[in-house]
């Protein structure tokens, strides 16, 4: 198929075409490198064929290196003029390209059409992790997936019990299967540049989830309880949930957890071992 990516001087003269200003509530810094384009969508291996889905298009940048791979793509923009600009770029650069355009805040989506089976995104970093687990929770076709991140809330996701960044995100993401560091990113790389360094991150969900909607909100509350009080023993840290420290003792001890553990040492599987005895 034929496509043309877009450049720093493609980008600012389509902002400029839509009197678009970058704004910081909306994460919007736009990648301007094809280099770096072709890299994350090496890294999330999109083939041709593949039903993919994008949050936050933007100008279209890394929209035209997945189709560029051969894949249909449905790109979910919140910003009105992005979202309307986007087939008619695509009309020039890919004309072949399926595409479908949604303009909607990605957090209220609750349905997509094609079943896409990979997320692949340079997500807006102010709501990167709801808006993932937001993707992961409702859309169970999504398989795999390269998102690019805050480095510090890469490093979290991707994060092992016992490790310093290991936290809520951390297990609340290991729920759908594992994560890693798929490479870093240059601040050069966007207009604007951040004033954060970026990371690419990759995961592939597990085969079979632990178990159902219900036990998974259980996990998760669990979680937010251990920790929202993560230097606490989980005996305390969990108390307000189960109405008691004795409560939460007897809970975890049902669970074959020990009570003087802190969330932080504990893996997804304990987290499920906990709501499961609930
Ligand atoms: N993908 C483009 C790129 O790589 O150049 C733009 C990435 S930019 C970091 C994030 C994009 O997400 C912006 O286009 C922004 O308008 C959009 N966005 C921000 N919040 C959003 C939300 N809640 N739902 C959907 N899109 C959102």
């Amino acid at each position: 198929m034929s496509v043309k990516l877009l450049g720093p001087a493609e980008i600012r003269d389509l902002a400029e075409l839509l009197d678009v200003t970058p704004t910081k509530k909306l994460g919007q810094n736009f990648v301007i490198d094809a280099n770096t384009v072709r890299k994350i969508v090496k890294v999330a291996h999109v083939e041709a064929g593949d039903s993919v889905v994008e949050i936050g298009p933007g100008l279209g940048s890394l929209s035209l290196g997945i189709v560029e791979a051969g894949a249909s793509l449905v790109a979910v923009e919140i910003d009105g003029r992005l979202a309307a600009q986007l087939p008619a770029t695509f009309a020039e650069m890919a004309p072949d390209a399926k595409l479908t355009v949604i303009h909607e805040d990605a957090m209220k989506i609750m349905e997509l059409p094609d079943k896409p089976t990979r997320l692949v995104a340079n997500l807006p970093y102010n709501v990167s992790v709801p808006v993932l687990l937001h993707f992961l929770e409702h859309f169970p076709s999504i398989r795999s997936g390269v998102v690019m991140v805050q480095a510090e809330v890469g490093h979290r996701l991707a994060a092992e019990p016992g490790s310093k960044v290991y936290g809520g995100p951390s297990a609340k993401a290991a729920w759908y299967g594992k994560w890693r560091i798929a490479g870093t990113v240059s601040r050069q790389v966007f207009w604007p540049v951040p004033n954060v360094d970026s990371v690419l991150v990759g995961f592939e969900r597990d085969a079979v989830q632990p178990g159902d909607e219900a036990l998974r909100r259980r996990t998760f509350d669990i979680i937010d309880g251990a920790f929202g009080q993560r230097r606490k023993m989980l005996r305390q840290a969990l108390s307000d949930l189960c109405g008691s420290s004795a409560a939460a003792t007897e809970l975890l001890e049902r669970a074959g957890i020990d009570p003087t553990l802190r969330g932080e040492q504990l893996n997804i599987a304990q987290f499920v071992s906990i709501a499961n005895a609930s």
